[in-house]
């Protein structure tokens, strides 16, 4: 399973927000965001030229960190996104905010999104009573999320809930009966994600 195993918080000090990848801590006085934010590197407290590209770069690199997305795999969901009818731009959302890894993540059964993708792949949940383990796996109106019977993480899973302060307005959540459902798919108002996505769209149309 090919990830991004570079520094976290070096990426939000790229992006200049917190893309929150980090758990507990990014809730702490320790992020980095909070001690250090500007840019990393010898030149971050440099002057920046500015360009359309940059911007639309920029743009495309956050959401790819956010999702835990690498380049290609990023780029795959946005061909896919591409090929539906209506915006590409919410589709791309869409399809992004339907990933199994972070459907768990949303219903704050993990701390982060690298932990929902990770608890996925060992096979601690259930689709509509099948183990799936394919953290891109897309979710779908009405599907259920269950833990696995006898799994492993229950403990690492309830303390993940107990860090949850909301679930996305698209999902319900049992926190005592570890399950969770989809309940529709997610409007673009109903996705937090801090992006301008038609910024991704204009820097693959070019
Ligand atoms: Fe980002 Fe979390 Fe690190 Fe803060 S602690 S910089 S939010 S990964």
């Amino acid at each position: 399973m090919a990830r991004d195993i570079g520094p976290k918080c070096r990426m939000c000090r790229r992006e200049g927000i917190k893309l929150f990848l980090k758990g507990e801590r990014c809730l702490t006085e320790k992020c980095a965001i909070e001690r250090r934010a500007y840019p990393p590197g010898e030149h971050g407290r440099g002057r920046i030229k500015q360009s359309q590209y940059l911007l639309q770069l920029r743009e495309k690199q956050k959401v790819r960190r956010y999702y835990g997305l690498l380049e290609k795999q990023f780029r795959t969901t946005y061909d896919r996104a591409s090929r539906r009818s209506g915006n590409t731009g919410e589709n791309l959302l869409r399809l992004l905010e339907t990933r199994l890894d972070n459907v768990v993540y949303r219903l704050g059964f993990a701390g982060s999104r690298a932990q929902a993708r990770q608890l996925v792949r060992h096979g601690h949940f259930q689709v509509n009573g099948r183990r799936v383990n394919i953290p891109s796996f897309g979710v779908r109106p009405d599907d259920v999320i269950t833990l696995r019977a006898g799994s492993g993480a229950e403990a690492l899973i309830r303390d993940a809930t107990d860090l949850t302060a909301s679930v996305a307005p698209w999902l319900q959540a049992d926190h005592d009966g570890l399950t969770g459902k989809v309940l529709k798919w997610p409007a673009r108002e109903e996705i937090d994600t801090p992006v301008q996505e038609s910024l991704i769209v204009e820097l693959y149309s070019k």
